[in-house]
């Protein structure tokens, strides 16, 4: 196989005071799910600039784009994904600024290094990571069809190319039982928030019962209007997660069944309603894994060696890794106690260490990029591995 790290590098360094423009830029205007206009302008611009075919997404996805270089020959086709979205206050404190640079730099540098010998790079730029999950509808609406590998890149307080992620989704169980004065009359009653009780103890003696990594967590959402009357309607919340989709559809039966059993118990009427789309488990592309994981530790990242299926949440790219072979490196741009989403990790994004680190992630996913297209063995390896963990997880 080519080597492409030294010559990447070499690019990288090139490109580097437009790369962290791009980060700094879109850190400075912080815009929230499927409104990130400025972000999405911005890169557009730079890549098309650069000679990438630019296409730009209608409806809910309108800050969603497709930036392609078609390079001589058909296939393979990779892409590249940027996410551009901030958090509500706290701005750019998950970094997806860093995302959006690193993919322009490593996209570039990759075109730049194949020119036309090579298949077809896409940059995807997918709005909405932060709880709208824009690459649901992405998936749905066939921006992904063709492609044979997926990259990106995340910042975060630890280095580590191959990590899972949970399936989940938000149910609310609705709870409807029948009011009644509590001293007086309480026998006339159905005390709905009772069978929220029940759910939860229910929910609680299953937990022992569940697969490895699972997790279900709630609040009560609604408990009742006053002590004095029985409560005549009382609801909960709960997110249902699953490493596997196997695992997931599991803990969704037993949930529900907890749910079920509870309104049986007390005689209120369940009412299920799904909070939108479930995101899926993702699972990383280990071939891709391996090559990426060389080029980190020859980049000077060392990894953390924390196990891929701990400290691990749920992200959009869950479903794009069920149809399409993913990878999703995260590298460190602070210390292990300053964890994303805070007021210290916000100011890890601009920092020195931290865009030094995002310019060497840059670097090994672009050498990455180009090991996939150049090597015709790697694809089908690729594809090989994906069939299998979708035969072995369901
Ligand atoms: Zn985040
Ligand atoms: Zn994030």
């Amino acid at each position: 196989m080519k080597d492409f790290l030294r010559p990447a590098q070499k690019e990288i360094r090139a490109l580097a005071p437009d790369i962290t423009g791009i980060n700094r830029r879109i850190f400075e205007k912080p815009e929230l799910n499927f409104n990130e206009h400025f972000a999405a302008d911005h890169l557009c611009a730079a890549l098309e600039a650069e000679g990438f075919k630019v296409r730009r997404g209608t409806g809910r996805l309108k800050t969603a784009f497709e930036a392609a270089w078609h390079g001589g020959r058909k296939a393979p086709v990779i892409a590249v994904l940027a996410e551009y979205d901030a958090l509500p206050n706290i701005g750019h404190a998950c970094g997806h600024s860093m995302i959006a640079a690193a993919a322009f730099g490593a996209a570039t540098a990759a075109k730049r290094l194949l020119g036309k010998n090579c298949g077809t790079l896409k940059v995807i730029g997918t709005p909405a990571e932060e709880g709208g999950g824009g690459k649901l509808y992405m998936v749905k609406g066939g921006w992904f069809k063709g492609v044979d590998a997926a990259i990106m890149t995340h910042p975060a307080n630890h280095t580590r190319t191959v990590a899972r992620m949970l399936a989940v989704q938000e149910l609310e169980f609705q709870y409807f039982g029948k009011a009644s004065h509590a001293a007086a009359h309480p026998e006339l009653g159905i005390n709905a928030l009772d069978a929220v009780i029940v759910l939860f103890n229910g929910v609680n003696a299953m937990r022992q019962q569940t697969p490895n990594f699972s997790r279900v967590h709630g609040i009560v959402s609604h408990g009742g209007d006053a002590p004095n009357i029985i409560p005549e309607y009382a609801a909960a919340k709960f997110f249902v997660r699953g490493i596997t989709m196997k695992d997931f559809r599991l803990m969704m039966d037993k949930v529900t069944a907890c749910a079920r059993a509870a309104a049986k118990a007390t005689g209120a009427r369940l009412k299920v309603v799904k909070g939108g789309l479930a995101y899926e488990p993702f699972e990383p592309n280990r071939t891709m894994g391996k090559i990426h994981s060389a080029h980190f530790r020859r980049l000077g990242l060392i990894e953390s060696g924390i196990p891929e299926n701990e400290e691990i949440g749920s992200s959009d790219i869950g479903n794009l890794s069920q149809v399409v072979p993913c990878l999703h490196p995260e590298f460190a741009v602070s210390d292990p106690h300053i964890v994303n989403h805070s007021r210290d990790f916000l100011k890890a994004v601009c920092s020195k260490r931290g865009e030094e680190n995002m310019l060497k992630a840059a670097t090994a996913m672009a050498a990455t990029v180009c090991a996939l297209m150049s090597d015709p063995k790697l694809i089908p390896a690729v594809r090989k591995e994906f069939a299998e963990s979708k035969r072995r997880n369901g």
